[in-house]
């Protein structure tokens, strides 16, 4: 019996025993009783890379259906130069179909209401039911609208966008800052870390303020940060702004925002005076998903996931696996779409591995590079190598393995281009 024969045989056998046939018949959807099936819910960054991982290293003997409700996949790396001018939606929307055409991933567009651990079943918000062997669950980010008072109904009314979840909202805050006159003031109000893309505020500022500078002259670009100093690459962002907006830039940390008035784009904080802005970009404090929030299973201060990171398993549920934003990370683990990218891929050969009944890696290892934009070609870098440590039970940076760029360059500009053009090809071809 050659070996793949014998995984096969394993694979049914621990099937059989486990319990994992089909619900055919039983308003459950699915496919082949000899398959296992695996449920990813959510077609981000970290949703799209496991489905397509499953399915290559389990020579496609592993069902996955894949459940988002966007018809398209809109990224929010390089959305920041869609807001300002530089880049369109076109140029960060990528279709879905070759995970399907490629790869065979079953998709599903809708939203998951609720998961039921017991009969491993997630209901979606058209009535039907999946059945899983194993779950996936990559919601990305929700907010916690209560922690800025007012933020909720001014946002809801248009009046102060936060467009850090790339679509319409995206769109909407460029027109906002089209429809300002110049000698106007931008303000961008950062929540305290952790939060999703911790460089991604200051490169949102960085290229509204070259669009300023082109269009808008007199204007004026405000960074109020809830943290004591930049979160990510400071050295870097604070030498560009000097070099290439001077004063048109005015950054201060230690503003905690605490309340909004849509109506005066006024911004309150905890400490400091209140700020007026003509466009006020406010970015909400953050946590995981509202899924895995109803799940109960943000067990790090209600917020986030405590996840096995051998296998990004819930520890709070079985069967259930967590990635991407969601998660709490480890020490120096950034929440971004490339780490997000990585965690998939650690779950993915998992996966594949404790399904087909053999080890799983001991010693999981992952990447991550954040290129950022301080002007319409010029970017910084900040990139880390991540692994496995069994003592610890926990991922840690690996001395020396990354590091930030020494100066901005137009170079790093074409390679952000190019990672941003790879990691889409990677998830979603
Ligand atoms: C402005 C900006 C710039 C950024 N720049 C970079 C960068 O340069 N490099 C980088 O690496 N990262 C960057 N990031 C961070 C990156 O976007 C996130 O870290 C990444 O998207 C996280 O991936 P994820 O899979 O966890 O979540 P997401 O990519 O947000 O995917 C979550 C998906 O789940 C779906 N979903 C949610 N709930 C349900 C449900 N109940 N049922 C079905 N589907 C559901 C959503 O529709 C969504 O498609 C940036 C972020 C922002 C906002």
């Amino acid at each position: 019996m050659d070996k793949h024969t014998m995984q096969r045989r394993r694979l049914l056998a621990g099937m059989v025993a486990g319990g994992a046939l089909g619900l055919a018949g039983c308003g459950t959807m699915g496919s082949s009783a000899a398959k296992a099936r695996v449920v990813v819910v959510g077609g981000g960054y970290g949703g799209t890379t496991v489905s397509k991982y499953i399915r290559v290293l389990s020579d496609g003997e592993i069902d996955v259906t894949l459940i988002e409700p966007n018809r398209a996949f809109v990224s929010c790396p390089i959305s920041n130069l869609v807001i300002a001018g530089m880049k369109t939606m076109d140029d960060i929307t990528v279709p879905y179909a070759g995970l399907t055409a490629n790869h065979k991933v079953n998709i599903v567009h809708d939203m998951v209401t609720a998961v039921d651990p017991a009969r491993k079943t997630v209901r979606l918000a058209g009535g039907s039911e999946v059945r899983y062997d194993k779950l996936v669950v990559a919601p990305g980010i929700d907010f916690m609208w209560d922690r800025i008072e007012g933020l909720k109904a001014a946002h809801d009314s248009g009046q102060i966008l936060h467009a850090w979840k790339a679509g319409g909202e995206t769109m909407a805050l460029r027109r906002q800052l089209e429809a300002m006159p110049d000698g106007g003031t931008v303000a961008i109000s950062i929540p305290e870390a952790p939060y999703r893309c911790p460089p991604g505020p200051y490169e949102r500022a960085s290229v509204i303020a070259a669009y300023l500078k082109k269009a808008k002259p007199r204007s004026k670009m405000l960074i109020l940060d809830g943290n004591p100093d930049i979160t990510s690459k400071g050295a870097l962002f604070k030498t560009a702004w000097k070099d290439l907006y001077g004063p048109m830039i005015e950054y201060r940390p230690q503003h905690k925002a605490v309340a909004v008035d849509g109506r005066t784009r006024t911004v309150k904080f905890e400490v400091q005076d209140d700020v007026k802005a003509d466009v006020l970009n406010v970015l909400p404090v953050m946590r995981a998903g509202a899924l895995v929030t109803q799940m109960g299973i943000t067990n790090a201060n209600g917020r986030w996931c405590h996840v096995n990171f051998l296998n990004f398993e819930s520890t709070a549920m079985k069967d259930v696996h967590v990635i991407g934003d969601a998660i709490q990370v480890a020490q120096g683990m950034p929440k971004s779409g490339h780490m997000a990218n990585s965690h998939a891929k650690v779950t993915a050969a998992a996966l594949v591995a404790e399904l087909k009944g053999l080890p799983v890696n001991p010693h999981p290892m992952l990447t991550n590079v954040c290129m950022s934009f301080v002007d319409d070609i010029h970017v910084i870098h900040v990139a880390s190598v991540h692994e496995y440590e069994s003592t610890r039970a926990s991922f840690f940076t690996i001395g020396g393995s990354g590091g930030v760029s020494d100066a901005r360059s137009d170079l790093e500009g074409r390679y952000a281009e190019a990672w941003a053009k790879n990691i889409w090809a990677d998830m979603l071809t």
